[in-house]
């Protein structure tokens, strides 16, 4: 059996590095000075600090290794005592910028070394003539290992000197600044408050978090944006173990503090939930938690088997700058990572900022928040919620109205879409850290977010640059030049758009579902019957073919008797639901114009549950290679994608169906019914994707005025 645990040789060996890395952190920075901007130096024969090379040398046999001196001569030992080797530290540095690019690369590393001095050479043996298997592994790994967790040591002492600087610079220009307040800027009528972020925010995303002047309204888009997502790929195999702890992570939230958030929300829960006031009528946020439940549920629950931590989720800013991390290492419960994540920010924030989260499911936890008292007051006041662009789909069109980024003011050009790309950049770690110890995965995840962090730090301008112009301009261009075109004044445009959002998420408009349901179940069983008719029919000819007997016939003559009878008691029934009564607004429209339009509507619910369905898996496994862009060919990929497109000629077939409940709705139409007539779907994947109107639910109720 593998041991999960650290035993007493890792424990001690990790204790003597820890306590050896800060000797070494002075003869690093020195080194660095010296040979910064500098040609390398030559490795000499005999190593020495003596700055002065004149001096005679003596040569005398001593068993002792001063770390400093090896430092001090660009070397890093490969253990924390009695180190056989010592691996030179421009390599590692080479080698941390190859990590950040690609990913870890050890055991290429460590095997191309031996390759390289072979082929030079060199072969490595014991001192008895043995050749090593494999000379480089364990002792690189250390060296590149602790070499990463120097420099963090000398990023921190550093960044904790830059710190006392900035803190002076602001208290020197407080004087200005105060005078500064008497002409505090208003947007739009509502006085900003002075504050100041968290320097560690403010050093992840000067844009963001850089800023003075908190307080925006959430209505007009709030001070900060942020999304936040979580990804089930980045794994670690029970199996695997774990090692003695080495490193404090600077990105992943601590185990404690997302734990205990985890029990307040179970707590809270447990109390009834709050009565409160919602835009969104709570049957719609149902279906929006059902359909993702759907999607992402059960495959959790499943992967806790073999693995004992199962996702990440993350919390980006607006620029896509990775802020905080949280480790997914439980089933169920699922909010407590993302609530973990926002208040974390939030501690963070001034009293006065305001944010808008970008969440996959921000109907749901914006409901359970307003629910129970799972954050503070404080801060739900300054928080509000919207739904990712890309996963709109998986949105009732009543949630969308409210939450979808592209329909709320002051979002702007924020979509969630964010985390998405994030993702991609992180693919490469994903097979790696599945068999790393798991401190190992956060460590490796860790600080592969801090160099794209820096990275996308360095490029802000140019992110801003592009977006102001493919954004910004581009598209407000194309978008005036379509309001040009239809001729109606923005004022009309928008006032219609109030209207049609106030209608369409009135609790009215949600009433009739539940008169709509007996007609559900009355038209389910039509459908049966219809089914067994044919399978009826098929029987006889079967029956037929062969020489029946009398009694066969017989039989089937009943069968086929009671069946006809069944058929007219449904119509009987149906007819008994009266649909003229349940629904007074289709007085004086055809029946037969209803009964279609009623088919058409269910059959429409079916379709885009469907679609929504596959959309999911699409995204899933574009998601699992990186992104849509990405053409990476595995074969599980496109096994995947062909089981998909097996299952879609049942969608194909009800988009057929409905397309042709349309045209016969059209052949019965009489304008004067003032019905909105359903329009055709597509029957592309791709084409219905991007479809506005499969969101849309088939009109049952004639309009008022205009018809949209
Ligand atoms: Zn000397
Ligand atoms: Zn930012
Ligand atoms: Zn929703």
């Amino acid at each position: 059996m593998r041991r999960l645990l650290p035993d007493k040789l890792a424990n001690n060996l990790y204790h003597s590095w820890k306590a050896l890395i800060p000797t070494l952190v002075d003869p690093q920075l020195k080194y660095t000075t010296r040979t910064h901007g500098q040609p390398l130096l030559e490795v000499r024969p005999v190593i020495s600090a003596c700055t002065y090379y004149g001096c005679a040398q003596k040569r005398s046999s001593i068993v002792c290794l001063l770390f400093d001196l090896l430092v001090h001569h660009g070397l890093f030992p490969t253990a924390p005592s009695q180190p056989r080797m010592a691996v030179s530290m421009d390599l590692l540095a080479f080698y941390r910028a190859l990590f950040e690019r690609s990913c870890d690369a050890i055991h290429a590393l460590a095997s191309a070394l031996k390759t390289h001095y072979m082929r030079r050479g060199f072969h490595m043996t014991t001192s008895d003539g043995q050749v090593i298997q494999e000379p480089f592994r364990r002792g690189l790994g250390q060296a590149v290992q602790w070499f990463d967790i120097l420099q963090i040591e000398v990023e921190r002492q550093t960044e904790a000197a830059v710190q006392i600087c900035r803190e002076r610079v602001y208290e020197a220009r407080r004087p200005q600044r105060k005078e500064a307040t008497g002409i505090s800027p208003t947007v739009s009528k509502t006085t900003l408050h002075q504050g100041r972020c968290a320097s560690v925010l403010v050093q992840r995303c000067p844009a963001c978090f850089g800023g003075l002047l908190f307080g925006r309204p959430l209505g007009e888009g709030g001070d900060i944006h942020v999304a936040t997502d979580g990804n089930f790929h980045h794994r670690h195999r029970r199996s695997a173990g774990d090692c003695p702890h080495f490193y404090d992570p600077s990105y992943f939230l601590p185990k404690t503090q997302v734990d205990n958030v985890g029990h307040h929300i179970l707590s809270q829960r447990k109390r009834a939930p709050k009565m409160y006031n919602s835009l969104v009528p709570n049957e719609a946020i149902d279906q929006c938690e059902n359909s993702y439940e759907a999607a992402d549920g059960k495959k959790q629950k499943a992967a806790m088997d073999s693995f004992d931590d199962t996702g990440v989720m993350a919390l980006i800013c607006r620029h896509d700058v990775p802020l905080f991390f949280a480790n997914i290492d439980s089933p169920g419960e699922q909010q407590k990572y993302a609530v973990a994540l926002i208040e974390h920010l939030f501690s963070l924030l001034p009293q006065e900022a305001t944010v808008i989260t970008l969440y996959d499911v921000g109907c749901v936890l914006s409901r359970s928040l307003s629910q129970y008292d799972i954050l503070p007051g404080s801060v739900t006041v300054r928080l509000r919620f919207a739904t990712t662009a890309m996963h709109a789909y998986g949105h009732e069109w009543a949630c969308q109205l409210e939450y979808n980024p592209r329909m709320c003011a002051g979002l702007g050009l924020s979509d969630g879409e964010g985390t998405e790309r994030l993702w991609s950049r992180f693919v490469k770690l994903i097979g790696i850290q599945r068999s790393s110890s798991r401190q190992k995965r956060l460590w490796l995840i860790d600080r592969q977010a801090a160099a794209i962090g820096m990275e996308m730090r360095a490029d802000l301008g140019d992110w801003i640059k592009r977006r102001l112009k493919r954004g910004v301009n581009d598209q407000g261009a194309i978008a005036k030049e379509v309001l040009d075109r239809c001729g109606i004044t923005i004022q009309d445009l928008q006032d219609e758009w109030a209207d049609q959002k106030k209608s369409q998420l009135s609790v009215r408009a949600h009433a009739p579902a539940r008169l709509k349901k007996e007609l559900d179940v009355v038209l389910a069983l039509q459908a049966d019957l219809d089914a067994s008719d044919r399978a009826l029919q098929a029987t006889r000819t079967v029956v037929e073919k062969d020489s029946a007997t009398e009694h066969t016939l017989d039989a089937l003559g009943s069968l086929e008797r009671s069946h006809d009878r069944l058929m007219n008691k449904v119509e009987v029934l149906y007819a008994s639901l009266n649909v003229h009564d349940k629904f007074p607004e289709l007085q004086g429209i055809d029946l037969d114009f209803v009964r279609t339009l009623l088919m058409a509507r269910d059959l429409k619910i079916n379709i885009r549950k469907r679609a929504i369905g596959s959309f999911f898996e699409w995204d899933k496994l574009d998601r699992a290679v990186g992104g849509t862009q990405q053409a990476l060919g595995t074969k599980l990929h496109q096994q995947t994608r062909k089981a998909i497109a097996k299952r879609q000629p049942a969608l194909m077939t009800a988009i057929r169906k409905f397309n042709s409940y349309c045209e016969r709705l059209e052949s019965l139409y009489n304008p004067s019914w003032g019905v909105p007539l359903p329009a055709p779907l597509p029957t592309k994947l791709a084409d219905l994707r991007n479809d506005q109107t499969l969101m849309q639910d088939v009109w049952i109720t004639p309009s008022v005025g205009n018809v949209p």
